[in-house]
């Protein structure tokens, strides 16, 4: 059978969020199987629980934000992407998060100190057997027209792959490789993705500091690329730093779900917006998608039964 996940020890991360700029600290505990992910707001009295869910989705601007039933007005805990992305990467089903404000730290601005973090907190198997939202169907979704379309896109695999196509307006970012495909089978994630940090251009983080946003960024959190060049002085990890990040983002923000897909991704400039836009279509058509399991690991994709290796 294969078997859901969780962690083997509590572990802790300390750091700032990247909008709001607050201090946050976060414990990470193991979970009993079907738990899910549920993020739990410690500084509220009493505590609220935020269960990951497409529908607890509250605001995609920026980064993915998720309440209670999808509330805007309830508590919410902002930017969950980079952190779920690296438990969908080391195949993590149920987790509870301790948080003691509404922002996850941003960290380096990838995912990989989660990945060092949960890892070093060790992972066990638990004696349920693993989900996944199996897609039955082509689902769609697009905004936009000309040059300002973008739609992502999901199709039947017996596995799960991500392929991602940006096309930004700056030299330093089409400079670099503008697509990329990954499969979550190959075993790759920490090597390929998980370094792969979130982006901005200088124009627009004025802009958005000017209203309040990324007043936690810095070039020790996010690359920083202005018309012409990338301003971190030790430039990009991956030649393709920019296009790793957004399949990092998408298989985040995919994570939402609750369950791993088995599936085909395919977006040509999301962003967390379309990508929650086409969770919601998926589970709307009840012909879509059906949740599956495996009795037999070996009826599973290709490398889906391993344990991520370690760094
Ligand atoms: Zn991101």
């Amino acid at each position: 059978m294969l078997k859901q996940r969780t962690l083997k020890s509590i572990t802790r991360a300390v750091g700032v969020g990247i909008h709001s700029g607050q201090k946050v600290e976060l414990t990470l505990r193991p979970a009993p199987p079907d738990t899910g992910i549920v993020f739990r707001r410690v500084d509220l009295c009493p505590p609220v629980d935020i269960p990951v869910g497409v529908m607890s989705v509250s605001d995609t601007r920026m980064a993915t934000t998720i309440s209670p039933g999808g509330d805007p007005g309830a508590p919410k805990v902002q930017t969950i992407e980079h952190l779920l992305s690296a438990c969908a990467g080391l195949g993590l089903d149920n987790l509870v998060i301790d948080i003691n404000a509404d922002e996850v730290p941003v960290l380096d601005g990838s995912a990989a100190a989660f990945v060092f973090l949960l890892q070093s907190a060790g992972i066990v198997m638990q004696d349920a057997p693993k989900r996944f939202l199996k897609v039955m169907k082509p689902v769609e979704v697009r905004q936009g027209e000309g040059k300002k379309l973008m739609w992502a896109r999901l199709e039947p695999h017996h596995g799960y792959t991500l392929s991602f196509e940006i096309e930004f307006d700056n030299p330093a970012v089409a400079a670099t490789g503008s697509q990329f495909v990954f499969d979550m089978g190959s075993g790759k994630y920490k090597k390929e993705i998980a370094r792969a940090r979130t982006f901005g251009m200088t124009a627009d983080i004025d802009l958005m500091r000017s209203r309040g946003l990324t007043l936690g960024g810095s070039m020790d959190n996010a690359i920083v690329v202005d018309d012409y060049k990338v301003l971190n002085a030790d430039g990009l990890r991956y030649d393709d730093e920019f296009v790793k990040h957004k399949i990092l983002d998408a298989i985040g923000d995919m994570q939402v779900a609750g369950m791993p897909l088995l599936a085909a991704y395919t977006s040509f400039k999301g962003g967390h917006a379309l990508n929650n836009k086409l969770l919601r279509a998926l589970l709307a058509d009840e012909s879509a998608y059906e949740v599956v399991s495996f009795d037999d690991d070996r009826a599973a994709p290709k490398g889906f039964a391993e344990l991520a290796p370690a760094w």
